[in-house]
């Protein structure tokens, strides 16, 4: 028998098995495609505390940064991770207003130390290449990057390597009480644990169905494009976002990884499981990229992808154990490559030691039970 099974084989349950069986537990992986064909593999590639509301989710990610170097020093590959800074873009008061009314609310959070807010000279100083209208930025040095498939394939192989079992193609069909145990059909067969661990991103919902439970999780699916390498434009992550009230449904992100190529996004379809390119998002992602900075003007793109965010209704990740169901966690992020290193430690944990730290109190899934 399995002592614990983690439904799920993203950022986040690749991670909470590692860290289950660095702490001892036998923990068998069950992905109903391939590893890291969920979401996972088609993030953007950003770190960002920056970026994030001033709840739970900037505390986690906050820890997740501090954490990040330390587990990546325990896997087989860097991954490309780098502490290299995140600069929002702006070009209007308004917008710099709003900025520093954010930055109030993140300071609240503790450990955030706030953005360094620069004007147009300072701002040049960091992105020469910056688009005339840009009159200002929020920059913040702690955020960092990450190639989110090596990422995945790192914790899949050090995971492996430690004793996870990892099975490939095993949709998770029907759970149900067996005794004290859980007992799970799948497309491969039936398994029998002690322990589930419900890490299925934004089909997480659907799997807390099978249990009975109502977790809420809404599917925002979003492109994303990366160009061949070109000369360095920038080193830190670059965001402008030029309709702050998002009914644009698109925030412009400039990523340039270490070997050149711009990860350029992204686009946001809420309600959305569609995960075709389309030539719109195309075309906005490449207007977006351009009115930043001029230069990206006819990029040559390379690869175009899409994926569907897992996104909690109330926007906190969903971290702890299901009230009233024995032995049954779930495990869903917001901005699951930002969270996963300290989620996968956090959620070890909650399972093997009983009590989620106080940060993570809030994220709790008990806050839809319904009352
Ligand atoms: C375009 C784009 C850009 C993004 N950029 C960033 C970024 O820069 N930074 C950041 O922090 N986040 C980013 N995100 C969000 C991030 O990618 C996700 O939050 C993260 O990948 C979610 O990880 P996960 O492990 O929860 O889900 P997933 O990676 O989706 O893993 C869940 C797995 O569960 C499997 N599964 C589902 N149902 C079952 C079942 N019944 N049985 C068995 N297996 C099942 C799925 O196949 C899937 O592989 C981005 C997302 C998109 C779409």
């Amino acid at each position: 028998m399995s002592e614990c099974i983690v439904i799920g084989g993203g950022l986040i349950g690749l991670s909470t098995a590692l860290h289950l069986r660095w702490l001892g537990a036998s923990v068998r992986v069950l992905e109903r495609a391939r590893i890291g064909d969920g979401t996972s593999t088609r993030a953007s590639g950003w770190i960002s505390a920056h970026l994030r509301t001033p709840n739970e989710l900037l505390s986690v990610v906050l820890a997740s940064l501090e954490y990040f170097p330390e587990l990546i020093a325990r896997l087989d590959d860097d991954c490309a991770f780098g502490r290299c800074g995140s600069l929002v873009v702006l070009d209007s008061d308004a917008q710099l207003e709003q900025r520093r009314l954010l930055d109030i609310e993140q300071r609240n959070v503790a450990g955030y130390g706030g953005a360094t807010f620069l004007d147009r000279r300072q701002v040049r100083d960091i992105v020469p290449g910056i688009a005339d209208h840009i009159t200002a930025g929020a920059y913040f040095a702690g955020d960092a990057q990450v190639d989110p498939g090596r990422l995945v394939r790192a914790l899949h192989r050090v995971a492996t390597g430690a004793g996870v079992i990892v099975h490939e193609g095993a949709d998770v069909s029907t759970i149900r009480r067996d005794g004290a145990d859980w007992k799970l059909e799948t497309t491969i067969g039936a398994f029998t644990a002690e322990t589930l661990v419900n890490a299925a991103g934004a089909w997480a919902g659907t799997v807390a169905e099978q249990v009975g439970f109502d977790l809420p999780i809404v599917p925002i699916a979003g492109q994303l494009l990366v160009s061949v390498p070109v000369p360095r434009i920038t080193e830190p992550c670059v965001i402008y976002q030029p309709d702050p009230r998002f009914g644009n449904r698109f925030a412009c992100g400039v990523r340039q990884a270490q070997d050149g190529r711009l990860w350029l996004g992204t686009t946001y379809r809420p309600g959305s499981y569609d995960t075709a390119i389309t030539a719109e998002d195309t075309r906005t992602i490449l207007t977006g990229a351009a009115t930043i900075f001029p230069a990206l003007s006819g990029v040559e793109v390379e690869r175009a992808w899409a994926g569907v965010r897992p996104v909690p209704a109330d926007l906190v990740p969903v971290y702890g154990a299901v009230p009233g169901l024995d032995r049954f966690y779930a495990a869903v992020p917001v901005a699951g490559l930002a969270e996963c290193a300290i989620a996968g430690k956090a959620m070890a944990d909650i399972v093997l030691r009983g009590s989620p730290a106080p940060m993570l109190e809030a994220c709790s899934p008990g806050r839809f039970a319904a009352s």
